[in-house]
């Protein structure tokens, strides 16, 4: 049998919404509290059962810089809230130099990050949402769209409840792995050399201990011939076989552990797959490492580049928005970012400044009675980021703009 046909059903519209926000990592809280801060009905979609996505779930620890590296604060807005949000358990502090009236020399040789506690910053990210008046569904995947003239009319998802349709102003794609635009025909495009990789926490007798694990992929034939092979995050298949290669990988770490120490016992480790880049829109614009200090008239946030000290990137809104799709637009690691670009856009914090403008966008496409994101006023939608000390600052702009 090659093909099945599905039963043609109707299904109920359980609840509609200006701004639906696919997933609920830190770009879809990021969205979903911005679109709601901006006078939006909002819901947001997650089908585990946390917030935080890879940042929580994925048991990552650092909430990588703010900062260009050179001593200028290139985020701010949603974005440094959530920072300071994943470590008001008291796990970390806020740099010195990076506090108000201290030494701003000082901040050229210390960027502005933090580590953090990633069950704290969950519990955390529960109470946000909930304070900002955000309907949240855990437990509920995201499956498809109707799509009628370009324009998404309703999500479907199923939960306990079976399937159903949510109807919707606008969404926001912010599963990380590009699902909403894949389904509503958007080009997409595919990494597949993701690397086994993750951090865990265990006990060793005495006190709580954190170990990160990697098993390198090496395309070129320069490693070991025991390096990993590289994964695709759209693959079924290769969605288990990463998992269950990297729980291998774990469990080796695990036992090299224990043979030093026979008290170690392991805590936590990620309960999603640990993928760095899946799938992701291809906009009409793409991102690229190139675009170092290069203006775009539609910027709707900066980031620096966690890698190295200098680069400031200007984020444009057509990076971010369909281009078949009217009123859909991403957020996070689906955004459009060409090749090393990608890597820089999927750290936590352009994760949530990207979240922040698509949600602030969503939001706006609704007050403005506008179908699509390409038609929203740029000025305007600028205007009311800064107004929620979004960084777009032209004084970082290079030669090249
Ligand atoms: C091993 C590793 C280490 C890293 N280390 C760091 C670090 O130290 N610092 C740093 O800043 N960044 C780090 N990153 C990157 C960073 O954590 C992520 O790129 C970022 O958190 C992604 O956020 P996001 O919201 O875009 O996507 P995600 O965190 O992937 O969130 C997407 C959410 O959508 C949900 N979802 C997906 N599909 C569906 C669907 N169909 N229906 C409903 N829900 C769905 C998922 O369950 C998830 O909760 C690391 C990544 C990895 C893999």
């Amino acid at each position: 049998m090659e093909n099945i046909t599905e039963n043609a059903k109707t299904i109920p519209v359980s609840a509609e919404y200006d701004v639906v926000v696919i997933g609920g990592g830190i770009a879809g809280v990021a969205a979903a509290v911005a679109a709601a801060r901006n006078g939006a009905s909002a819901c947001l979609i997650e089908k585990e059962f946390g917030l935080g996505g890879l940042a929580t779930l994925g048991n990552v620890i650092i909430y990588l810089p703010l900062c260009d590296g050179r001593g200028n604060q290139v985020i701010k807005g949603l974005a440094e809230e959530l920072l300071k949000l994943s470590i008001r358990d008291g796990y970390d502090r806020i740099p010195d130099c990076w506090l108000p009236g201290c030494d701003i020399e000082a901040r050229t040789k210390k960027r502005y990050q933090v580590d953090f506690n990633p069950m704290s910053f969950m519990l955390e990210l529960e109470d946000f949402l909930g304070d900002n008046h955000v309907k949240l569904y855990y437990d509920t995947r995201f499956c498809d769209v109707v799509k009628e003239s370009g324009l998404i009319k309703a999500v479907i998802v199923e939960n306990k409840n079976g399937r159903s349709a949510i109807a919707c102003g606008s969404v926001v794609d912010a599963s990380g792995d590009a699902d909403v635009c894949f389904r509503a025909g958007e080009e997409t495009v595919s990494w597949s050399a993701n690397v086994c990789a993750g951090w865990f926490y265990y006990f060793d007798g005495a006190t709580i201990q954190l170990e990160a694990f990697t098993k390198w992929y090496d395309p070129h034939g320069r490693l070991p011939p025991d390096s990993g092979r590289g994964f695709t995050g759209d693959d079924a298949d290769d969605v288990t076989g990463f998992v269950l290669e990297t729980r291998k990988l774990f469990k080796q770490r695990l036992i090299a552990l224990k043979q030093k120490n026979s008290a170690v016992r392991p805590l936590f480790m990620p309960s999603i797959p640990t993928f760095r880049m899946t799938r992701r829109l291809k906009g009409a614009v793409e991102l690229e490492e190139t675009d170092d200090k290069r203006y775009f008239e539609d910027a709707v946030g900066m980031t620096g580049d966690w890698r190295k000290s200098g680069p400031v990137f200007y984020i444009p809104l057509r990076a971010l928005a369909a281009v078949r799709t009217g009123n859909l637009i991403t957020a996070g690691r689906c955004i459009s970012a060409g090749s090393t670009a990608w890597d820089i856009t999927r750290a936590i914090p352009t994760c949530a400044v990207t979240g922040e403008a698509a949600g602030t966008a969503a939001a706006a496409l609704k007050q403005e009675n506008k179908t699509a994101f390409a038609k929203l006023d740029i000025q305007r939608l600028q205007g009311r980021l800064r107004e929620r000390q979004v960084i777009i600052d032209k004084r970082f702009t290079g030669d090249n703009s």
